[in-house]
């Protein structure tokens, strides 16, 4: 068993007091002049998830939000990189990413997350981190069949020669989200096109302000 899967069954210590910060998190929005949220981009691999995220991210940049980009492969080379993909993992992989995007949206950031994130419960975890309203989930809705011809990184090829185990999709379940705060069909749409709906959401749940 590594350090980190024994520590997972440990509650916290009773010697370990939560300390606040001399400037909380109203005072950050407020000089960031945003509504700090969490984006959680899922759905499967080849979906979209990275792309439309980075444009969307482009988007708010260019409307002057300040935001972070929590993208997969990315955490894995890094934070994660002690984690493989047993379901074990996959849990703490995920529960390590609520936790950073959690300190973000504390400080006073959007957090894009771009993670498979398969399972409702693992999304659940993730949203009951930070404040009602401050988690919306983004379904990036592309049918399998789309995500495999697409196959951006070879992975449904391999999947499916039976070279990668577990693999969403293939075999290994993909929980769509019941009521995602923001559902994108990508079908037929281009990215830019994804991007601008994701955007026309935000607004439409007053997360950003159009500004004159
Ligand atoms: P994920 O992060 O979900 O694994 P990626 O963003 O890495 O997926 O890959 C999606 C691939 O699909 C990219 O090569 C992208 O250019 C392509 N693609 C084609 N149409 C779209 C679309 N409408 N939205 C997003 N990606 C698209």
């Amino acid at each position: 068993m590594s350090v980190y899967q024994k520590k997972q069954h440990d509650s916290v210590s009773e010697d370990i007091v939560w300390h606040n910060t001399a400037i909380s998190h109203q005072d950050r929005s407020r000089a960031n002049q945003q509504k700090p949220v969490v984006l959680w981009f899922t759905g499967l691999s080849g979906s979209g998830k990275s792309t439309i995220a980075n444009a969307v991210e482009r988007l708010l940049f260019e409307m002057g939000q300040r935001s972070y980009l929590l993208d997969g492969d990315n955490i894995r080379h890094g934070l994660n990189k002690d984690l493989g993909f047993s379901d074990q993992d996959r849990v703490e992989n995920i529960r390590r990413i609520g936790e950073v995007a959690k300190l973000f949206v504390d400080s006073g950031l959007i957090a894009l997350t771009a993670f498979i994130s398969p399972f409702v419960s693992d999304r659940q975890q993730a949203r009951s981190l930070v404040k009602e309203g401050q988690f919306l989930e983004v379904y990036i809705d592309t049918p399998l069949e789309v995500c495999e011809q697409r196959d951006p990184k070879g992975l449904y090829k391999k999947a499916r020669a039976g070279k990668i185990a577990n693999f969403t999709g293939i075999d290994s379940a993909y929980e769509a989200p019941v009521s995602p705060e923001i559902h994108i069909r990508t079908q037929g749409l281009q990215v830019e096109q994804c991007a601008k709906l994701v955007l026309d959401e935000l607004i439409k749940l007053s997360i950003l302000e159009v500004k004159d």
